[in-house]
């Protein structure tokens, strides 16, 4: 049994409520209970939390008396373990908690289109990171631009993960892409293909300056697409430099189609990106969306950039359960595999 002191955990309470700008008359309470604490024995303590009758004692009523009993339970009473946590931890705590439950990142590229470093390479920092997996998601054929990998290319690239898989064991790739979106919402890569893969992530490079309502209608084709099980970058902004505008959408449209076809909502971490703007985020949120925190790291020392993702969730209300990359491997690709069927 731990050995816990329940003077000390009173008094946690006290300066955790203090903290959270409570007034000082009902922090009080805690104050006085640890007070009297302080001046008996633990075994008096403990024969009075056996027989319920610490409330006896001066300054302790009901709250303090259970916290003291948990504590000399040794374990961490209820009531401290609330004022911790609730609305206490500031965003950048919250946010590496939340970095800490991801187990992995559904958008990166490799050098077999516009990444900049070999698979292995990705997958093993990917793993030095922390992660159980990373879903690789070259582009497709028409984004030339980027150096699409053509179906053939893409068949290859499915063998060589093989390979690599059996090396990095029990690590995992996850076999993906990152697939345009065509002007008519189809989807730039043969269906028998995007069957075959773990993850497919859906993404507009093309025409973002297409009118409001067919841009509506082309994401929502692509996101009714039983293949899609993320939509990357939704509104195509660049933040930084010169920028580039939203592509615009009816986004209560198209974030009722990702609750309705359970597509998750892309959390872009990249920083010229940041995608969605928070302000989506909150009505993704609303619409009941699940959501993928991804880097699109094109090099290695990119996917680091999940934390950039996940303050934006933690400042927009998202939490983990809503977040599929808090999943194992096995848990993802049971939801990529029954939204697909
Ligand atoms: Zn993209
Ligand atoms: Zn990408």
């Amino acid at each position: 049994m731990t050995d816990r002191d329940p003077a000390a955990d009173l008094r946690r309470i006290a300066f955790c409520l203090e903290r959270a700008l409570e007034p000082s008359y009902r922090v009080k309470a805690f104050r006085t209970a640890a007070a009297t604490v302080d001046g008996l024995q633990r075994e008096e303590l403990e024969h009075r939390a056996a027989t319920g009758s610490l409330t006896e004692l001066p300054g302790i009523g009901k709250v303090t008396a259970t916290v003291i009993a948990e504590s000399l339970a040794g374990e961490e009473p209820v009531y401290l373990r609330r004022v911790e946590s609730l609305g206490l931890t500031p965003v950048a705590q919250a946010a590496d908690d939340l970095r800490q439950q991801l187990r992995g990142d559904c958008h990166t590229h490799s050098d077999w289109s516009d990444g900049g470093s070999p698979i292995e390479e990705m997958a093993v920092a990917a793993r030095d990171l922390g992660h159980e997996y990373v879903v690789l998601t070259d582009h497709s054929p028409r984004l030339t631009v980027a150096r699409g990998l053509s179906p053939e290319r893409l068949r290859e690239q499915l063998d060589l993960v093989g390979e690599i898989n059996e090396r990095l064991s029990p690590f995992r790739i996850l076999t993906g892409i990152e697939v345009d979106i065509n002007l008519d919402g189809s989807l730039d890569q043969e269906p028998e293909l995007l069957d075959r893969l773990d993850v497919v992530v859906a993404s507009v490079h093309s025409k973002l300056r297409m009118e409001r309502d067919e841009m509506t209608a082309r994401m929502v084709a692509a996101i009714s697409n039983p293949h899609t099980d993320v939509l990357g970058h939704c509104t195509g902004r660049i933040v930084t430099g010169k920028g580039r505008p939203e592509s615009e959408f009816d986004a209560e449209i198209v974030f009722a189609a990702c609750a309705r076809f359970d597509v998750a909502v892309e959390i872009n971490s990249r920083p010229e990106r940041l995608d969605p703007p928070k302000r989506l985020l909150r009505l993704a949120y609303e619409a009941g969306c699940r959501f993928s925190i991804d880097t699109d790291a094109h090099a290695p020392g990119q996917l680091t950039w999940q934390p950039l993702g996940c303050e934006r969730a933690v400042l927009t209300g998202i939490e983990a359960d809503r977040v599929v990359n808090t999943w194992s491997a096995d848990e993802l690709l049971s939801w990529t595999r029954a939204a697909a069927g």
